[in-house]
């Protein structure tokens, strides 16, 4: 009987627990202790970002950018359709309309041609999305924003120590958010990061994060009690979890540099097989930290082939509905122009297992199973 290969096993080192019993030791759990300033320096040192908060999720940090933002009722945020909820909720929350720009057929990014077109005198910033921890086109998507005085942040939720050119994601918009959820490179069960380049929104962010109050002066003993001084709510990380994801922090390169080894493998196999299916681009000058192995199906029904693929105890998966065509976005959101290459990725795309528990043997078998599929044309 072959073993499942499951889609995905959260990264575990050995010590994770080694941190909690440190912990165990200083008395101290909720947000900003020792633990939470090692992870904040670990991002700063290895990113190059001015700021690193911890946060409870990315989509906690995605909130805090609507906030420093102000977005109010009738602002307008561009992004992509094809991503996960949290990138558009933030902005709804604050009345804010996401407005949806197509994608870029070879990255699966915001295809930066279109962005011009969806800019309007209501349009506040723009949402990019590095999918799969792959870079979108930075320096164009800067040069627009310049243009129009727009701010931008970056969706680097998959993102953790991919490149772009001379910099690391996360280090170039006015404000990014990584993510720290177990379906992530690198986890502490629930978590994320906001980060901030652009040093206006340094100290707001405190506050906002801190339940609108100036906690974070009170910390440093600059004033003599902490009171209400604006809008905010309880963003922070618990210092369990930051114990638990500076030991993954310290493993980062060990844990990437293994995706990366599997990824290469599933990309030079399917590489061979471009007639049925195409492997993910990865464009000159861009490094990324193997989040995700895709395929886009050529010729097969992709339910079908999932069955088949989980059926051989492959568990494959498919994302994202596009939010332009989700119950909630269909109503709430607007699109511009066409969103022909986020429907027809959405429809063509699968997701094959990677994590650093998986073997050679466990590659050996889907590329077993893959040849018989292509051969036959099952
Ligand atoms: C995972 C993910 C999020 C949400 O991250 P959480 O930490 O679970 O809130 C947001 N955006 C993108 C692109 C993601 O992949």
């Amino acid at each position: 009987m072959n073993k499942n290969i499951s889609f995905n096993k959260p990264f575990i080192s050995n010590y994770e627990i080694k941190n909690i019993k440190k912990l165990l030791l200083k008395n101290y759990y909720s947000a900003g202790g020792y633990f939470s300033k090692k992870c904040s320096n670990w991002l700063k040192n290895n990113i190059g970002c001015k700021e690193a908060l911890m946060v409870n999720s990315c989509t906690g940090a995605l909130e805090i950018c609507a906030l420093l933002l102000n977005i109010r009722s009738g602002d307008q945020v561009i992004m992509p359709s094809y991503t996960f909820v949290s990138t558009a909720n933030a902005f709804v929350l604050r009345g804010g309309l996401p407005v949806f720009v197509d994608i870029d057929p070879k990255t699966l990014n915001i295809d930066v041609n279109k962005i011009e077109k969806a800019i309007t005198k209501k349009t506040k910033a723009i949402v990019v999305v590095h999918y799969a921890g792959v870079s979108c086109d930075m320096d164009l998507i800067l040069k627009i924003a310049k243009k129009y005085k727009l701010y931008v942040i970056e969706d680097a939720a998959q993102a953790i120590l991919s490149r772009y050119k001379n910099k690391t994601l996360g280090s170039i918009g006015d404000l990014a958010t990584l993510s720290f959820h177990d379906s992530k490179n690198i986890h502490c069960g629930e978590g994320g990061a906001l980060l901030i380049n652009n040093k206006k929104f340094i100290n707001r962010s405190k506050i906002i994060m801190n339940k609108g109050t100036n906690r974070n002066d009170f910390d440093k003993k600059i004033v003599n009690k902490y009171t209400w001084v604006d809008i905010g709510s309880s963003y922070g990380l618990s210092e369990i979890n930051c114990a638990f994801l500076y030991a993954q922090l310290k493993k980062t390169n060990e844990i990437i540099n293994k995706r990366l080894k599997l990824w290469k493998i599933y990309y030079d196999f399917f590489s061979k097989y471009q007639n049925i299916v195409s492997v993910p681009h990865i464009p000159p000058k861009v490094k990324h930290n193997a989040h995700i192995f895709y395929l886009i199906l050529k010729k097969y029904n992709r339910n079908l082939l999932l069955k088949i693929l989980n059926k051989k105890k492959i568990n494959s998966i498919f994302h994202y509905i596009p939010l332009h065509n989700s119950p909630y976005g269909k109503i709430n959101c607007k699109y511009s122009e066409n969103m022909n290459v986020t429907n027809m990725i959405a429809r063509k795309l699968i997701r094959l297992p990677l994590h650093n528990s998986i073997t050679n043997q466990d590659i050996l078998r889907v590329k077993k199973v893959f040849k018989k599929i292509f051969k036959y044309n099952l």
